[in-house]
């Protein structure tokens, strides 16, 4: 089913990746940063996060940083706007014309040849496209996912285990959810 599929389309699954270096896995639940690891590993880097390497300008805080305010605004996409501002505020971006078929399309690009405006860039041009705001964190363990149901209301990574990552949130609230109800019936039905 294709609810399962959280990977995020073209380039912004980059973006998801870098989101995801932060997560709560599922066998520790505890909350792990592969940041400072990934950024001394060149090859782990071009595996896990990015064909675009990092750059010496790309310090740990500053991806940190970055990496922050975008899981803020995929928390929450209606309450962030000033911490995806602030980030947007420390890289020049240059749009671009290309025309395919007689249509021009506008693409923005990074003037600093840094991976933090490369990622950047790609958000920049989901917001433009309108689709940024599918990309979420999970609500429970934080994982980013790409929403791909027609709705776009989804507040869970996988309703289920949708790899090694996943946790199946959404059938969990369920589950949580139907117990819940039960008890409450349970309860009312003794009193
Ligand atoms: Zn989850």
């Amino acid at each position: 089913m294709q609810q399962h599929n959280q990977v995020a389309p073209g380039d912004l699954e980059e973006v998801r990746r870098f989101i995801n270096t932060w997560s709560i896995p599922n066998q520790t639940r505890v909350e792990t940063d592969a940041l400072p690891t990934l950024m001394n590993d060149a090859h782990a880097w071009a595996r896990q996060v990015s064909l675009y390497p990092r750059q010496p300008a790309d310090s740990l805080p500053m991806l940190s940083t970055l990496r922050l305010a975008l899981r803020q605004a995929c928390a929450d996409h209606d309450q962030h706007d000033e911490a995806l501002n602030a980030v947007f505020g420390a890289v020049a971006l240059q749009a671009k014309v290309k025309s395919i078929e007689g249509v021009s399309q506008l693409r923005l690009e990074s003037l600093q040849k840094t991976y933090a405006g490369h990622v950047l860039s790609i958000v920049a041009n989901a917001i433009a496209a309108g689709h940024f705001s599918r990309l979420k964190t999970c609500g429970d363990c934080q994982w980013a996912f790409y929403d791909h149901t027609r709705s776009g209301t989804k507040r869970w990574c996988g309703m289920t285990k949708g790899g090694p990552q996943g946790r199946a949130c959404g059938t969990i609230a369920k589950v949580s959810a139907f117990r819940q109800r039960a008890a409450d019936k349970a309860r009312k039905g003794d009193a």
